[in-house]
């Protein structure tokens, strides 16, 4: 079985952008996977020889009945139930937000590994921004910038290792 990495984080810290740097190929794995639904956006993707599958959350239509926020907690409980690590995607120019602590507390609970990337980092390798990112709790901070492919190769290693 290849290991699920699902993205997790509020909206516009850069998920999609960083599941597109991860990713070769889009969705038509699916099929072969009995346990994934096909209401979550799932890329293949492979670091040397190694082959994984990454979910995205939150490219969903929000639904008017539901309302976004209840939705988005919906997808992100099922990618992280069925993921075997999670990057925890911020944005360092944001700062931590109390949705991000929100977010956190769940994760924190679920059992399961949870990476810590700090999006937007481009060029921040070493920046004291990282510090409240630690505080959280969660582990060292992986630094990344998804748009522009900073720091990509480590945090995948980390999100790897042990399969
Ligand atoms: P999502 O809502 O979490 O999926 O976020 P998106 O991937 O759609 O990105 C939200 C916005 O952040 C877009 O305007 C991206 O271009 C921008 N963005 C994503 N990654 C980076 C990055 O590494 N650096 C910067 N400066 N902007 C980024
Ligand atoms: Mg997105």
């Amino acid at each position: 079985m290849k290991p699920v990495i699902a993205l997790v984080g509020r909206p516009n810290v850069g998920k999609s952008t960083l599941f597109n740097r991860l990713t070769k190929s889009r969705d038509a794995i699916v099929a072969d996977f009995a346990g994934l639904t096909r209401d979550r956006h799932y890329g293949d993707g492979r670091l040397g020889d190694r082959e994984y599958i990454v979910v995205d959350t939150g490219g969903f239509e929000p639904d008017s009945s539901t309302g976004i926020v209840k939705e988005m907690a919906k997808q992100t409980r099922q990618a992280v139930a069925e993921a075997d690590t999670v990057i925890f995607v911020l944005d360092v120019r944001n700062g931590l937000s109390g949705q991000d602590q929100d977010i956190a507390r769940y994760l924190r609970q679920c059992n399961k590994r949870v990476l810590i990337a700090v999006n937007k980092a481009e060029g921040m390798q070493d920046s004291p921004l990282l510090a409240e990112f630690h505080e959280l709790g969660m582990g060292e901070p992986h630094p990344i910038s998804a748009a522009h492919g900073q720091g990509i190769r480590s945090l995948l290693e980390a999100a790897l290792e042990g399969f």
